[in-house]
């Protein structure tokens, strides 16, 4: 196992570090960093200036913008990028629709759809889930049915992230009812605005609106934005969820917030001197950088015996355990707020803005062990695919 940096890791590392924290607007990093929300504009403005210095999709094939850079370069990009509170490039362009389409896609909707993608003239939403199929997606029954030169899509989608944001929607979609469920289930690639289609917010227990309803009646998309073969979606949808679940592990996003836990419990009077110095409290933040510290190794491992060609089923360990130590900082924040966390979004109370937002960060975070597949369902590819049990 292979931990220490080389001398040119280190080199290319001290570069990312450089070019994040100076490229990338300070406010933008502080919003992260603090929890705000992001708009919209921050989050195109940092893809292109990330895609700018060939930093948006490198893990795409270098003929489309991606780098040759081996698995641990790779690593050191995401990290630092989190260390340094940049917004990550758009996960449904750069993690999920755009090497599909480089990998699946006819040349022509290469052409197409991949400059725009890694650019993010195009916004991507995910339409996989329905309201019955969701750990058992292929159960999809959104359909769309041959007329011509097109498909005609009826259905619903749900939990469809910043569906409010995208331009265009990638959508499994079934084309052959008559046969096993995973064998008739293909993608399409269509525009939001397209008729028929009608997005609904969902309201969540945070008070944010970050997911959607979709509807679809109706919808007619060109049969040329169909994405490889019909009936081969299945293939193309899970080889897009591999590549999803190992961008969720969050090493760095939870060491800035325990950095910005222990910046905040400095600041709080317990007993004669600070919560930060409270022994109890402290072992509460030094077993959660333990187990940190422990999944960073495993990432690390898993990382320097990759080969980058394929997901590792150890990819389900990073996605359980990330998930679970980023709920873990989301509540340690909440408990140094304390009765601070109760009034939301007021100026009326005098509880600092940081406090205001933990109750909902800690109530957003729930997801993480839901999205991405369910810590239930990773538990069971753990046991399957690494512990053969
Ligand atoms: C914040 C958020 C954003 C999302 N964004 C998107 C998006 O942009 N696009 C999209 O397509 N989808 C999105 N999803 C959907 C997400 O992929 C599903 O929520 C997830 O796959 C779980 O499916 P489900 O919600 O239908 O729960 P279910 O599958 O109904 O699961 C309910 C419970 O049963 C358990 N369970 C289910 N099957 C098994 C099993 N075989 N063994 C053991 N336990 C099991 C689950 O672990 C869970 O605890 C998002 C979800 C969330 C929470």
């Amino acid at each position: 196992m292979k931990l220490a940096l080389s001398p040119e890791e280190v080199k290319f590392r001290d570069e990312l570090r450089e070019l994040y924290r100076t490229k990338i607007p300070a406010e933008i990093r502080d919003r992260v960093k603090y929890g705000l929300e992001l708009s919209r504009d921050d989050i195109v403005t940092t893809h292109r200036i990330l895609n700018a210095n060939g930093l948006a999709v490198p893990k795409w094939p270098t003929a489309w913008g991606g780098q040759d850079w081996t698995p641990m370069q790779l690593h050191i990009w995401e990290d630092e990028m989190q260390l340094a509170s940049v917004p990550e490039p758009l996960t449904f362009n750069a993690q999920m629709i755009g090497p599909v389409i480089a990998q699946f896609g006819s040349e022509e909707l290469k052409q197409r759809f991949l400059p725009p993608t890694a650019n993010l003239d195009i916004w991507w939403c995910q339409g996989f889930s329905e309201p019955d199929a969701g750990s058992d997606l292929a159960s999809l029954r959104t359909t769309a049915v041959r007329d011509g030169d097109s498909y005609i899509v009826n259905g619903q989608k749900i939990w469809t992230t910043l569906a409010q944001y995208a331009d265009w929607i990638f959508c499994l979609v079934r084309t052959d009812p008559g046969v096993k469920k995973q064998a008739g289930i293909s993608l399409l690639l269509f525009d939001v605005k397209t008729p028929g289609v009608t997005i609904r917010p969902i309201k969540l227990i945070d008070g944010h609106h970050e997911v959607n309803e979709v509807f679809f009646e109706n919808v007619r998309v060109p049969a040329d934005q169909l994405v490889g073969e019909e009936n081969m979606g299945w293939t193309y949808a899970k080889f897009l969820l591999g590549n999803e679940r190992t961008g969720i592990t969050g090493v760095g996003r939870t060491k800035v917030k325990l950095g910005v836990a222990k910046e905040y419990a400095a600041q709080i009077r317990s007993g004669s001197g600070t919560l930060l110095e409270d022994p109890v409290f402290a072992a509460r933040i030094a077993e959660i950088e333990n187990e940190l510290l422990a999944l960073e190794l495993t990432l690390m491992r898993v990382v320097s015996n990759s080969t980058g060609d394929k997901p590792n089923p150890a990819s389900s360990v990073l996605k359980l355990r990330g998930s679970e130590l980023q709920q873990a900082a989301t509540e340690l924040l909440l408990d140094i707020a304390g009765s601070d966390a109760l009034p939301v979004n007021t100026d009326d109370i005098a509880s600092p803005g940081w406090a205001q937002r933990s109750g909902p960060a800690y109530l957003n975070y729930r997801k993480t062990t839901i999205y991405g597949g369910s810590s239930e369902v990773q538990r069971t590819i753990i046991a399957s695919t690494i512990l053969g049990l």
